[in-house]
């Protein structure tokens, strides 16, 4: 029986669940297994608990509650470490490169160049439906829709070609990014400290993930789903994750060469073409951002 992994909010504050269809089932109330109350503490032990879950899937079938009734917040309300990928679809590095009125730049691996990250703080993280207020110091916040990885088996020099072993599951971010903060502006020309990933990439709200993730096994092909991004109901992205430029594999085997990767830890897979930022249009105050990818559901945040 086919299910997702969901957190949402009970009395008792945010809980781990399953969804089976229409049906929200209570992962540690059936199961009376204390880690299974979130899904952190699930993907500790990711290769037991899944047999568990498959068992709670088969047995539960139509009980729970039903979605609609059921508040989801972000399935990893707090995760590991948060590690986005930089300029990683091809047609997002020429439009950022326009604006700069740069020509488009090469393909990274002709010129030897490896994957990079920065990290988005895990803080930033909020559910998928929830509002977002703009961070008071920025006057450009844009929007990035991403393909999201969980890991959930501890990673360390993995190979290419291993890599996607190490993965519980996908779903969908929104990289929101203030596009105005990401430079100190007073500092010297050619400074080493003169970027501030900081402020650009983790204020509050930041990073929209959810809404569930979906397990490996129901994605036949993670490096070809559609994506896309509307604002007020008017598509600004629409792309696939066969445009990326750093693949799943190549992310998760380069990350792993340089830091252990932990269950629950998230990669924000980078963003393809039409972000605000290209055709200087930022986000304001009731303008609802919907971003969603094929098989992984949709993100709906509003902006105040
Ligand atoms: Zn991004």
């Amino acid at each position: 029986m086919s299910y997702c992994l969901a957190t949402y909010q009970s009395a008792d504050g945010p809980r781990a669940a399953i969804i089976v269809g229409e049906r929200v089932i209570d992962v540690a109330k059936a199961t009376r297994v204390n880690g299974d109350v979130s899904v952190m503490g699930i993907l500790a032990d990711w290769s037991k608990a899944r047999t568990r879950l498959d068992a709670l899937a088969e047995r539960q079938g139509a009980r729970g509650q039903p979605l609609s009734k059921v508040k989801l917040i972000s399935p990893l309300p707090l995760p590991g470490a948060v590690y986005c990928a930089g300029s990683n679809y091809g047609d997002h590095a020429a439009e950022m490169a326009r604006v700069k009125g740069l020509p488009p730049p090469p393909d990274p691996h002709e010129i030897g160049l490896e994957p990079w990250h920065f990290i988005k703080s895990s803080r930033s993280v909020t559910g998928p439906y929830a509002s977002v207020k703009l961070p008071a110091a920025s006057k450009k916040v844009d929007w990035e829709a991403e393909l999201a990885v969980v890991i959930g088996r501890k990673a360390s020099n993995v190979s290419e070609k291993d890599a996607l072993r190490y993965v519980a599951g996908y779903l969908v971010a929104n990289d929101f990014s203030a596009r105005d903060l990401g430079r100190r502006a007073a500092a010297p020309a050619g400074s080493l400290f003169a970027t501030d990933w900081t402020s650009h990439k983790s204020f509050d709200g930041a990073c929209p993930l959810g809404p569930w993730i979906t397990l490996k096994r129901e994605i036949k092909d993670p490096q070809k789903l559609g994506i896309q991004l509307d604002v007020n109901g008017v598509r600004k992205q629409d792309s696939n994750t066969s445009h990326m430029i750093f693949s799943i594999s190549e992310q998760i085997a380069f990350l792993s060469s340089r830091i252990t990767l932990w269950p629950g830890d998230v990669i924000l897979t980078g963003t393809p073409d039409g972000v605000g930022n290209g055709r200087g249009e930022f986000l304001n105050a009731g303008d609802v951002v919907r971003t969603r990818i094929e098989g992984l559901g949709e993100l709906v945040n509003k902006m105040s």
